[in-house]
């Protein structure tokens, strides 16, 4: 069986303890295994301290973005195998792991080309400057530096290239080196990944390092200049942010966790508005088995839509094939573990015990196509509606990570809307259908402040609106609240994180040469 090791202080190394073994989530076949035990995690951070963020820090931004550039094809090269991984070890259709591998490259790329557009400077500076005594000879220049320790980036089974991609992106354009812990479940998808980049010696030595399994007693050897960027659980991201040696050397933790992400029909949307939720909620509900951070999970609806919205939606997740996600005529593959697959029926439970009731789909594993009889970790679409949507408490509390989502009723108030919403307690990403711009406007002024991301959806971007689990590069991403607190993406300010803000505060135009940026006053 294959065994995955991990790339630390620049060399592969193996664990030497009890593997973990990662398995096909359609056969149950177990396909490889890995192992941390024994590993010098403490010489691996420093390596990474020593070597790769001075190699990084002599860089301009330009040259960070042409290392982007060189780990875009170094992946690009094998995106073929990487699509077949995927599918053996994720329950990936070619269609999800495209959208996470290509999701990759294309941050990646976006990241290479932002680089290029900063040129020659090697750190950020942060507005103009401020003049502290009239005159204009005595200034503060804030700029932001990167920190001088290592990102140390923890990732969600469900994107296990764009994860890694996306983290590894701003943090080496901000210069700060990389040690990256795929979940372990899903890993040979970033195990091959790295496997490229060493391959082809894409990046100096300590640059990007590989854990590959458990964390160990990883974070005991974290110091104050090294942050934690984090995808998960709530629970993790508060065992991580409560982690003694994370509090005792002040390490900043960047968490992005759960959502009850929500979409919201108007009270007036014309039929194409009207179109694109239906045709959003059936991407949100299937596409990587609703195994999507960003995923829909409450769908509010004016009383009088309902019946409209329960029958189209019910009419497309009809056409949904299910099964073994190798096969070019099935839509939707397993949820990629045996613990999700549990995790998702006790969830379903959990909300219909709250209320819902299903009205498209049963709970189950349906009869999956081209599967062994009671193999793989499927779990069938389902539809529900709280009729009582203010009372159906679990539908606001608990994330069902699969495919399933929740119909609403509210009265078509934006307070009725906004209220509801508000009772997931902070998600990613919330989509707006609508016509009626007063209405338009209250909504995302009132509902905003609970999310990462708004997106508004009218007739005249109803056919180019991407569905809202879209996580583009040039856009925050993270949430408020439940959903970690977490930001990242959003082009240059996704490298914010992993800089510390400084004012150099004095001689203004004898510091603004010091740090080679123009003299102002
Ligand atoms: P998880 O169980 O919290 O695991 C996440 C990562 O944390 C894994 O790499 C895991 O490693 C690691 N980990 C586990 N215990 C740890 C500890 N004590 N200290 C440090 N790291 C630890 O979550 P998951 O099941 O992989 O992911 C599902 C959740 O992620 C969902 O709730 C979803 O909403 C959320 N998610 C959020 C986003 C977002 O951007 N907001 C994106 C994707 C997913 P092992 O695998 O080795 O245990």
């Amino acid at each position: 069986m294959l065994e995955l090791r991990s790339h630390l202080a620049g060399r592969w190394q193996s664990g030497d303890g009890r593997a973990a073994t990662l398995y096909n989530p359609t056969t149950e076949a177990a396909i490889a295994t890995c192992s941390t035990a024994g590993l010098d995690l403490g010489a691996a951070l420093a390596f990474a301290r020593a070597h790769g963020g001075p190699a990084l820090r002599e860089l301009t931004f330009a040259q960070r973005g042409a290392l982007l550039q060189a780990m875009r094809e170094a992946i690009h090269a094998d995106r073929e195998g990487l699509i077949e991984l995927a599918v053996q070890n994720g329950g990936n259709t070619r269609g999800d792991a495209k959208f996470d591998i290509d999701g990759a490259l294309a941050t990646l790329g976006y990241y290479a080309d932002l680089g290029k557009a900063m040129g020659d400077r090697k750190f950020v500076v942060d507005g103009a400057a401020e003049n502290i005594v009239r005159g204009g000879r005595v200034q503060g220049h804030h700029v932001r530096l990167p920190r001088r320790g290592v990102a140390v980036h923890i990732n969600a089974f469900n994107f296990p290239a764009w994860g890694l991609a996306e983290k590894a992106a701003t943090s080496l354009l901000a210069g700060v080196p990389v040690l990256s812990k795929p979940a372990t479940s899903t890993a040979l998808v970033a195990h091959r990944m790295v496997e490229l980049l060493v391959e082809k010696n894409v990046l100096p030595a300590g640059v990007f390092s590989l854990l590959t399994g458990s964390v160990g007693d990883l974070l005991d050897h974290l110091g104050p200049q090294d942050v934690v960027a984090f995808t998960g659980s709530a629970d993790t991201g508060a065992r991580i942010r409560g982690h003694q040696r994370v509090l005792a050397a002040g390490v900043p933790v960047g968490v992005e966790a759960d959502s009850l992400n929500s979409t919201v029909l108007a009270a007036d949307a014309e039929d194409s508005t009207y179109d694109a939720l239906i045709r959003h909620i059936h991407t949100e509900m299937t596409q990587k088995a609703g195994q999507k951070c960003t995923a829909t999970r409450r769908i509010l609806v004016p009383r009088d839509r309902v019946a409209d919205v329960i029958a189209d939606v019910s009419e497309r997740l009809r056409g949904v094939v299910v099964g073994d996600p190798g096969r070019e005529d099935v839509h939707m593959g397993p949820v990629s573990t045996a613990d999700q697959r549990r995790s998702a029926e006790e969830g379903i439970a959990a909300l219909m015990a709250s209320g819902a009731k299903p009205v498209f789909g049963a709970p189950g594993r349906g009869e999956p196509l081209g599967v062994e009889a009671g193999k793989g970790y499927f779990v069938s679409p389902l539809l529900l509606l709280a009729e009582d949507a203010h009372g159906a408490g679990a539908v606001h509390d608990l994330e069902v990570f699969g495919p399933v989502s929740t119909v609403l009723p509210y009265d078509g108030s934006v307070a009725d809307a906004a209220a509801l919403v508000a009772r997931g307690q902070g998600s990613l990403v919330c989509s707006i259908y609508g016509d009626d711009r007063p209405w338009l406007e209250n909504a995302l002024q009132e509902i905003g402040p609970y999310h990462g991301r708004v997106s508004v959806v009218d007739a005249k971007i109803a056919d180019k609106a991407f569905a809202p689990g879209m996580v583009l590069p040039g856009l925050n991403h993270g949430g408020p609240g439940r959903a970690g607190g977490g930001s990242e993406l959003g082009g240059v300010r996704g490298l914010e994180f992993y800089t510390q803000r400084v004012v150099a505060q004095g001689n203004g135009p004898l510091l603004a040469r010091f740090l080679g940026i123009a003299a102002e006053g």
